[in-house]
């Protein structure tokens, strides 16, 4: 009998299962920055394909030597950039699964396996959020997405109420569609109402405050001012300060005007899952719909996230490729009623696999421990002079900025660059209250008390350099 794999096919899947274990066990120990910039990344990885075909191990092989300084270390535990999760190994293995079964996940009776997981991921996350039972869920490759396909369900639902079958007619002579958000809204959003048909610049701006939460009596004048079919789009975790709305004073408002709430919560929501953190987001499972990174702080692989809306039918109806659809009661979901995508990988698998390896108290420690970490960087930084931290610390991100004014602007940009060339220690950079900020964010589930006293001191260190030149 011939195997259907040939020896070199065996050994490519060992090669890049080898490789994945010593990366990761090494992470300590190597640079986080790349070495390579792009130009020679493309020199190195450019040239004519070739004519005849190459062993599957030795391709394999000379991506893995060709790469070695062309990735930037995304998931070590010193890595404190952006707000991203550290791809956990668990997760990694199930996606490794997921390309190997080649299933993809659009109907639960055509891919049963990877639709039941994907499925029941969806539950457990939204319990574990504590958003309502029985929402639509659709699994997406991140927030930005979420966000679009949750406002294209709002514009569904809030047409529908005026009469007006967006899915059939479209938007030109629909009723308008008001959209309110805050000042310190994410770019994502912007991109989801642009995608959506809204336009990123429709939009009626309510002031925020400091920490960049929405001023709930800002909320009310505005929704005051307007008439019609609205949409509210609120903030769990500013991706500067970690602040959130406050959605317990601000939903009753929007509610009051009849308006549809959704919540951008890419890596924020995660706070409703720790009894420790809970309060700072009290009130948000009253919205009608919510974006959700998994690969922010459920550590999940890229690309994943979930669009939750509260109305199964409006998510189904905007999204399904069977046209106008009410999924029915009893029957188990088919994925691809949920996203705009017919053909997908299972990529709700690695977040299955992750769940199950953290358990509901490992989800919501890991939850904890970050905010209790930050605190912890917060209280290293504030304590040398010269340095500021320009949030309440509340969540997992920490907003540092050196000196003052326009020369503590450039000390804080050669700190910053100080510390990611030493490349020790990785945060990122960013504009806060008119300063440039170094932005740490703490979202590694590997991630350890020692990491972070390492961030205070590359920080503190490339400070005083830059202070004494
Ligand atoms: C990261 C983030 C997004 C965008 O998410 P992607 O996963 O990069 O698409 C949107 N909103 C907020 C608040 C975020 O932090």
């Amino acid at each position: 009998m011939t195997d259907l794999l040939a020896a070199s096919e065996i050994e490519a899947l060992q090669v890049a299962n080898q490789h994945a274990s010593s990366y990761r066990r090494a992470e300590n120990t190597r640079s986080i920055p790349p070495s390579q910039t792009a130009s020679e990344a493309h020199e190195i990885f450019g040239g004519a394909l070739n004519d005849e075909g190459q062993d599957a191990d030795q391709v394999l092989r000379d991506i893995i030597a060709k790469s070695d300084g062309g990735i930037l270390d995304f998931t070590s535990p010193r890595f404190f950039g952006f707000v991203i999760g550290g791809s956990h190994p668990v997760g990694v293995a199930a996606d490794h699964l997921v390309s190997a079964w080649g299933n993809p996940s659009s109907y639960a009776e055509l891919t049963p396996g990877v639709t039941a997981m994907e499925n029941q991921m969806t539950t457990w996350i939204a319990d574990l959020l504590g958003l309502p039972d029985n929402c639509g869920a659709g699994i997406v490759t991140g927030a930005t997405m979420a966000n679009t396909i949750a406002i294209m369900a709002a514009r569904n639902a809030l047409l529908a109420r005026e009469g007006w079958n967006v899915e059939d007619q479209g938007l030109f002579g629909a009723p308008e569609i008001n959209v309110v958000l805050g000042d310190e809204a994410h770019s994502a959003v912007f991109a989801g109402l642009r995608y959506a048909g809204f336009g990123a610049k429709r939009v009626t701006r309510v002031p925020a405050d400091a920490e960049g939460r929405m001023i709930a009596t800002e909320l009310d004048r505005a929704l005051n001012a307007l008439t019609g079919p609205t949409l509210v789009i609120v903030q769990a975790g500013n991706v500067n300060s970690g602040a959130s709305d406050p959605f317990a004073e601000i939903i009753p408002i929007a509610r009051k005007h009849k308006a549809w709430v959704h919540v951008d919560g890419a890596f924020g929501l995660w706070l409703a899952a720790s009894p420790d953190t809970r309060a700072i987001v009290a009130g948000v499972a009253e919205a009608d719909s919510w974006a959700v990174d998994l690969h922010k702080w459920l550590q999940a692989p890229y690309d994943s996230a979930i669009a939750f809306v509260r109305d199964k039918a409006r998510l189904a109806t905007a999204m399904s490729a069977k046209g106008a659809y009410l999924p029915d009661e009893g029957t188990f979901p088919d994925p691809s009623d949920f996203v705009t995508e017919l053909s997908r990988r299972a990529r709700g698998v690695p977040s299955y696999a992750i769940l199950r390896t953290l358990g509901k108290s490992g989800v919501s420690q890991m939850i904890a421990r970050h905010c209790v970490l930050a605190k912890h960087l917060a209280r290293l930084i504030s304590a040398e002079p010269g340095l500021t931290v320009l949030n309440q610390v509340v969540a997992n991100q920490v907003v540092i900025t050196c000196g003052e004014g326009e020369k503590g602007d450039a000390q804080t940009q050669a700190t910053l660059a100080k510390v990611q060339e030493n490349g020790k220690v990785y945060p990122t950079h960013g504009n806060w209250r008119d300063r440039t900020i170094i932005r740490c964010s703490i979202c590694n589930y590997a991630t350890r008390q020692n990491d972070v006293d390492l961030l205070a001191e590359e920080i503190i260190t490339a400070w005083r350099d830059v202070n004494a030149a």
